[in-house]
C-alpha cells in the first residue's frame, strides 16, 4: 500500500489515480491532438506511486520515457454526483505529480484503440509529493506546474490554462466513480514534455505549495 501524507501530519492509504488527460491546450497542440469535448480520462495503480528521493525504473519495452509535471489533488472526503460549488470541499490537499508516459507504447496503443495502462501504470510511473493542506491554497487555478530535468525548467505553465478546472474535474469524475479519502486526481500537463533517461534528475513543483525530487535508475 502507498501513503500520501499532508504537511499537517494527516496521512491517507493511496486509492485510485484518475488522470486528466490534453487538459492544457498548448499541450495538446505539441502532440498534435484534437482538443478533446469531453475530459479524456484515465487511471494509474497505487502500485505506481513512488515518493520523494526514490528512482524510476523505465521498464525495457520502452525506448521513449516522458515526463508529465502536474497538479495533483488529494481527495479527503467520500462524494458521488458532487456538485461543482461544493467540489472543492472534497480535496484535502494539494500536491506535485510526475504522469510518467512511455510515449512510443501509448503511440502504438492509440493506433490499435488499446488502453493505455502498459505506457502509464508501470511501476515508479506516478512520482508523488507529499500535499499541502487545501486551506492553504483558496484557488487551485492561481498556481504554477513546473518541472526540470537536470536543474534546466522543461515545464512551466500556469494551472489556469485549465481546459477543465480542478472543480469541474472533481464534479464531472464523481459522476462515475464514487470518490473516496486517498484518491488521487492528476489534473493533465502543460507543453514542455520530453524524453528522460537513466541518470536525469527530475523536480516537479508547485511553488510555494509541494514539490518532489526523483531520479532515473
Ligand atoms: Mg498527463
Amino acid at each position: 500500500m502507498k501513503t500520501a501524507r499532508i504537511s499537517s501530519g494527516q496521512e491517507f492509504t493511496v486509492g485510485k489515480i484518475l488522470c486528466i488527460g490534453r487538459n492544457y491546450v498548448d499541450h495538446i497542440h505539441e502532440l498534435g491532438n484534437e482538443v478533446p469535448t469531453a475530459p479524456v480520462i484515465f487511471m494509474k495503480p497505487a502500485s505506481s506511486v513512488i515518493s520523494e528521493g526514490e528512482r524510476i525504473v523505465i521498464p525495457s519495452y520502452s525506448n521513449d520515457c516522458h515526463h508529465e509535471g502536474e497538479l495533483a489533488v488529494l481527495i479527503g472526503k467520500t462524494g458521488k454526483d458532487i456538485p461543482l460549488d461544493k467540489a472543492l470541499d472534497h480535496v484535502a490537499g494539494y500536491g506535485a505529480a510526475i504522469d510518467l508516459t512511455l510515449r512510443d507504447v501509448q503511440a502504438e496503443l492509440k493506433k490499435k484503440g488499446l488502453p493505455w495502462d502498459i505506457a502509464k501504470g508501470f511501476d515508479t510511473a506516478c512520482p508523488l509529493s507529499d500535499f499541502a493542506p487545501a486551506e492553504l491554497v483558496p484557488d487551485p487555478q492561481l498556481l504554477q506546474v513546473r518541472l526540470s530535468v537536470n536543474g534546466e525548467i522543461r515545464q512551466n505553465g500556469p494551472t489556469a490554462l485549465m481546459i477543465n478546472p480542478v472543480a469541474n474535474i472533481i464534479s464531472h469524475l464523481s459522476t462515475i466513480f464514487t470518490l473516496e479519502p486517498g484518491d488521487v486526481i492528476l489534473s493533465g500537463t502543460p507543453a514542455g514534455v520530453g524524453r528522460i533517461v537513466s541518470g536525469d534528475r527530475l523536480l516537479a513543483e508547485i511553488p510555494g505549495v509541494a514539490r518532489i525530487e526523483v531520479s532515473v535508475a
